[in-house]
């Protein structure tokens, strides 16, 4: 496990998400030993430039820890009726273990009545309202995979959360609120802000844990931190020149804390090695192997913990 030290680190994805995927390699040789070879569906509706890129990148990071990936691909045009069967389709098909709807979907679809189709067995990004339910209730689930890359990176560099603040900005349903929900169960104590949060900077100042998904650029300086702090940024954005960059203000906040997530190559780095997982954990599950596995996970767990 990784060390955050109070001089500043930088919190990047790539060893979290490498650490990941060497849990990862268990789960494979189980299912590689049955004959089964995980698979996840991408549903795209439209040439949407940001949908186009997000599966190309998801695409190439699920094939390289040996995930197969299948591109549905559907024109603009497609009726909602005929976008629900494609669904009921993938659903019933047994090679296919993980769904993912890439959204938004253009106007004039029900994006809602898409993720209720879902099967919650295959839903490998927490969007049905049953995997919503259940990760509420604090029962096994798909979370969002985002939210999940924020805990997966703090749990990577050794970040304490019992009776830690954390403060989430943002209380999006992809993003703030199951980022929330999940800091809860590590019994973090949990505040969230969005646009009509008063004193926003003062809260933050007061988080021992920072997590930012407002969609806003550069909103956090160093007015909005204190030292000490773990920053996570969740924001992605097109900056000048064609450079990403995040709703932290990097250069502004970076001197003040004790770690922070870069923009990019943070949060953003670990988001589709979760999805992999999800993946995995899916096809584990509907192949009769989920409780198999997650005894010899507990197993392996603890002799690294160990020694
Ligand atoms: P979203 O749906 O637009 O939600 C933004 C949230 O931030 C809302 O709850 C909004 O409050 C709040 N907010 C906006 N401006 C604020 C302000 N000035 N002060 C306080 N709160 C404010 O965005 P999202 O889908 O959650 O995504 C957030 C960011 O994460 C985006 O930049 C997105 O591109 C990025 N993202 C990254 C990943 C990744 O893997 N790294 C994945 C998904 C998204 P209200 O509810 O009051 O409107």
């Amino acid at each position: 496990m990784a060390e955050i030290n109070k001089t500043g680190t930088l919190l990047t994805g790539a060893a979290a998400a490498a650490a990941l995927a060497q849990e990862m390699r268990a789960q494979l040789d189980m299912l590689r030993a049955r004959g089964v070879l995980p698979c996840l569906a991408m549903l795209r509706v439209g040439e949407r430039g940001e949908a186009l890129a997000y599966e190309r990148a998801a695409t190439k990071r699920c094939t390289a820890l040996g995930i197969r990936v299948r591109s549905v691909a559907l024109p603009e045009s497609v009726s909602q009726a005929e976008l629900l069967e494609t669904v009921q389709q993938l659903n019933a098909d047994a090679q296919v273990h993980g769904i993912l709807p890439l959204l938004p979907l253009p106007t004039g679809l029900d994006a809602a009545a898409l993720c209720r189709a879902l099967a919650p067995e295959k839903d490998v990004d927490g969007l049905t309202p049953a995997s919503r339910a259940a990760l509420y209730a604090g029962e096994p689930c798909f979370a969002p995979c985002t939210a999940e890359a924020c805990l997966a990176l703090l749990r990577h560099y050794g970040a304490a959360l019992d009776g830690q603040h954390a403060v989430v900005v943002g209380r999006s349903d992809v993003v703030g609120k199951p980022l929330a929900m999940l800091l809860l169960a590590q019994n973090a104590t949990v505040t969230v802000c969005h646009s009509h949060t008063r004193e926003l900077a003062a809260l933050c100042r007061t988080a021992d844990i920072l997590l930012v998904a407002a969609g806003q650029r550069g909103l956090i300086t160093e007015r909005y931190v204190r030292a000490g702090q773990i920053v996570l940024d969740v924001g992605i954005h097109m900056g000048e020149g064609g450079v990403l960059c995040g709703d932290v203000d990097f250069a502004a906040v970076e001197p003040v804390v004790a770690a922070l997530t870069p923009v990019p190559g943070g949060v953003g780095a670990v988001t589709n090695t979760v999805l992999a997982a999800h993946v995995l954990a899916a096809a584990l599950a509907q192949n009769g192997l989920g409780k198999e596995f997650e005894k010899k996970f507990e197993k392996t767990k603890k002799s690294v913990d160990k020694g």
